[in-house]
């Protein structure tokens, strides 16, 4: 899976760094003084490297949380991101990490304490307001957990801390880590979904959409809060319909009180991540449809938006209650 790591010098020793290290065991290991030497390199192939990309252990030291852009949050006050990774083992063609990075290459900073600690002064400083602290911006909070053990830290940290929310947002089935202790009721566990033959053509190396469902009612079964995320929206010939029946789907055997938040969000892009982007993949279908660019920013323009927008919503009212869905307007 992972043939080589690069581990920065000054965490060799952490015992985040040993542990991957442990359960990597057939990857050669190599020194690096910085993550950047690798990972900022300028002409890169991302598209090349994603085919086989090497971790590189590194150390964080500034940053760890971060205010979540605006149209990002659900209905917290205030909404933070962090993350303790670059880049995901997934490759789904709409994923903006493929404009934003010059390398496919994984990073881990494997100083989590840090970022708890950062989190921990947050919260400190924000005791009148809700916060919502989202795991996963940069990666997938689940996909990698068997070898990082990130979310199972995570997940008792803010086990300590019940007036704040924790959000992870994944694509992944691998839940043992959440199904093997006791829920917490301020963390939602949120996945990422699209109609099935659209996550078939897109989500490249995710688990299929069936399987990302049952796996969230199993931890909702379980007693975990779970958000569902349909974001980005993709508009095909059938979207009404395929959608239609995603939801349905999904709705079918599922305790409703348990699903924390619904949330949905048009595909957009600032104009040069997207023109980096559909660089990288220009024969796919996604990228053939002709996008709109107004303002900086490329989308299907407002009247697709508004159109899907205004169906979702009517949708999804047939099975949750109007406030606890959410248009993210990224
Ligand atoms: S799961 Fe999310 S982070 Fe990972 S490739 Fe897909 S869109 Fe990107």
């Amino acid at each position: 899976m992972i043939d080589s790591i690069f581990v920065e010098r000054d965490v060799l020793d952490h015992p985040v760094s040993q542990k991957v290290i442990n359960r990597l065991k057939n990857a050669d290991v190599f020194e690096i003084e910085r993550y950047q030497e690798m990972f900022n390199r300028r002409q890169q192939n991302f598209r090349i490297q994603k085919q086989n990309p090497a971790l590189i252990l590194a150390k964080k030291y500034d940053n760890f949380v971060l205010p979540a852009p605006s149209g990002f949050g659900i209905d917290a006050q205030k909404n933070y991101y962090f993350s303790h990774m670059y880049n995901c083992i997934y490759d789904c063609r709409y994923c903006f990490l493929q404009g934003m990075y010059s390398s496919a290459n994984y990073v881990l900073f494997v100083n989590y304490e840090d970022f708890f600690k950062e989190i921990t002064d947050v919260i400190a400083e924000n005791t009148n307001d809700s916060i919502t602290f989202f795991s996963g911006y940069d990666c997938d909070s689940l996909a990698f957990e068997k070898i990082t053990g990130f979310a199972e830290q995570a997940v008792e940290f803010f086990s300590n801390f019940n007036s704040v929310e924790l959000e992870l947002r994944t694509k992944s089935i691998v839940s043992d880590t959440l199904l093997k202790r006791s829920p917490i009721s301020n963390c939602i566990v949120a996945y990422s979904l699209s109609p099935s033959n659209v996550a078939s053509i897109l989500d490249h190396k995710a688990p299929s959409v069936e399987r990302r469902i049952n796996a969230l009612k199993l931890l909702a079964k379980n007693g975990w809060p779970v958000g569902l995320r349909f974001d980005p929206l993709i508009y095909c010939s059938d979207w009404k319909k395929i959608y239609s029946e995603l939801f349905c789907q999904i709705f079918s055997d599922i305790n409703v009180a348990r699903v924390h938040s619904v949330s949905h969000g048009p595909l957009r892009y600032p104009k040069d991540m997207y023109k980096k982007i559909s660089s990288l993949y220009p024969d796919d279908k996604l990228f053939s449809f002709p996008m709109e660019a107004k303002d900086g920013i490329v989308s299907y323009g407002k009247e697709i938006e508004e159109e899907m927008s205004l169906f979702l919503q009517s949708e999804l009212e047939k099975y949750t209650t109007k406030n606890k869905i959410f248009r993210c307007l990224v």
